[in-house]
């Protein structure tokens, strides 16, 4: 459980037990009474306002949002176990998790809910609670949406700050940032620290002319633009670590050793070594760091060259506002080999993974130059068709499988095989949250599987 949820469970608990159950009872008597009205008066205010109108529809409004709501509200203000506190604290990270994917604003969600409070409190001002009760009920409302709110926020912007890191290194990507480059500048900029480190060792200057390594061109490297390139990278961590180890121990000893005038020392010596042996660490480090990134991060899979699923979010979320801004939905199609354990086992995992470069490479061929194919897992591809409605997504996802499953592979050894591939389509419904999407298409492609495969079925 995240820190935050740590805090909100007791604030909650603490509230709970200074609340008496009398209160609390009104309060849950009440939100049972009025989430369907409380629901709606909600709901109309969020469509008359210009911001929040662009999340919504009103057949989603009327289907899933209000319901939702009326079930958040009982989560919030019903719950009588700890095991049931927990559940609605899950589900306050859950509602944020799914308005940073669709990208709603928080004052919005601050809006929405302090309208929540305002009916509820003017309701409990005219229930029959005398003047105490009174004041401790809507102050019970207030801290509980209060720190629901809190964790719902905690949540979204872990979230986007997610979304964001991989928005950045999509974009340096993108916008065909050399990595070959950019490792070649580090790794000189290292050597180029550590010649001068040997120059003050061996002209015997005070150490305070050598810049420490965290304020060098690499270190400051290192703080400002690694995080981006490298997101969850284990190297990261290491690296920094021993950037501190030469900053913070080694060199301050080194420096105390050359003061009192005996650099030939043993200790100093040591010291020496120590701090080459960083260096040796980090320039390895680097390397591996860097070699995984090439391989794996600059946005393409090695096997098959096709993008990254690491940024289908960037590109959904694109599309959804796009789609939103001029009208044109797009469609998600998911397209996966079928039996596709039988190529590995008769033929070998190489043959398996030339097939998986033959199929990616033909998808590629036959969407059009505006649609992104990505490798989404082992043999399964996604393909973000532009600008399609759903009977273009068809004949699209239509040409695909007829293509593949005629196409003839050629193995080593002169032996060849035949794949055909099932097809789930989903048609972009105006749903901000991006998951729902690929949701519906995967839904569609298990179906295609279970009607007989090498087929296309839409959601
Ligand atoms: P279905 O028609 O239901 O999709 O059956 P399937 O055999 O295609 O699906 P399943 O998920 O059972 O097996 C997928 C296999 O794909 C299992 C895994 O070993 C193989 N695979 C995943 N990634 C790779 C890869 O990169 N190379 C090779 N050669 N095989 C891979
Ligand atoms: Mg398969
Ligand atoms: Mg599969």
């Amino acid at each position: 459980m995240p820190h935050s949820s740590r805090l909100a469970e007791q604030l909650w608990l603490s509230l709970n037990t200074q609340t008496s159950p009398l209160i609390r009872q009104t309060v849950s008597q009440l939100v049972i009474r009025r989430k369907g009205e409380l629901a709606d008066l909600f709901y109309a205010y969020m469509l008359e306002n210009p911001t929040a109108r662009h999340f919504l529809s009103v057949q989603a409004v009327e289907v899933r949002l209000k319901p939702g709501l009326q079930r958040w509200m009982e989560v919030l203000f019903c719950h009588a176990s700890q095991e049931e506190l927990a559940a609605a604290l899950a589900m306050q990270r859950h509602v944020g998790e799914v308005h940073a994917r669709a990208q709603i604003p928080v004052n919005l969600v601050a809006q929405g809910l302090r309208l929540l409070k305002q009916h509820l409190h003017r309701s409990l001002i005219g229930s029959e609670l005398e003047r105490d009760d009174l004041v401790h009920a809507v102050l019970y409302v207030d801290e509980l949406t209060d720190v629901a709110f809190e964790e719902m926020s905690a949540a979204f912007v872990q979230s986007s700050e997610r979304g964001v890191r991989a928005d950045e290194a999509f974009r340096m990507v993108a916008a065909g940032r050399d990595l070959a480059l950019e490792r070649e500048k580090q790794s000189v900029a290292i050597l180029e620290w550590e010649a001068r480190f040997y120059r003050v060792l061996a002209s015997g200057a005070s150490m305070d002319d050598m810049p420490s390594l965290g304020e060098s061109e690499f270190g400051l490297w290192l703080h400002h633009k690694a995080p981006l390139l490298f997101d969850d990278s284990q190297e990261l961590p290491a690296i920094n670590e021993a950037v501190e180890r030469v900053d913070e121990a080694l060199f301050p000893q080194l420096a105390l050793g050359r003061d009192r005038n005996d650099p030939q020392s043993e200790r100093q010596r040591d010291l020496t070594r120590a701090v080459l042996i960083q260096i040796d660490e980090i320039k390895f480090l680097l390397r591996s760091m860097f070699d995984r990134l090439v391989d794996l991060e600059v946005g393409r899979d090695v096997l098959t060259q096709l993008f990254n699923r690491r940024f289908l979010p960037s590109i959904l979320k694109r599309e959804i506002n796009l789609a939103r801004k001029n009208g044109r939905g797009f469609c998600v199609m998911m397209l996966d080999i079928d039996h596709f354990k039988r190529v590995n086992d008769e033929f070998g995992h190489d043959a398996g993974d030339r097939v998986l470069q033959q199929v990616a490479g033909q998808i590629m061929n036959l969407v059009r130059s505006s649609d992104f194919v990505f490798r989404y897992g082992g043999e399964e591809f996604l393909a973000v068709l532009a600008a399609a409605d759903q009977e273009r997504a068809c004949q699209i996802g239509e040409k695909v499988r007829r293509h593949i499953e005629e196409q003839k592979i050629l193995l080593a050894g002169g032996r060849s095989v035949q794949v055909t591939l099932s097809v789930g389509i989903a048609t972009d419904d105006g749903h901000p949250d991006y998951q729902r999407l690929i949701e519906r298409a995967d839904k569609a492609l298990y179906a295609a599987k279970d009607s007989g495969r090498n087929r296309v079925v839409v959601a």
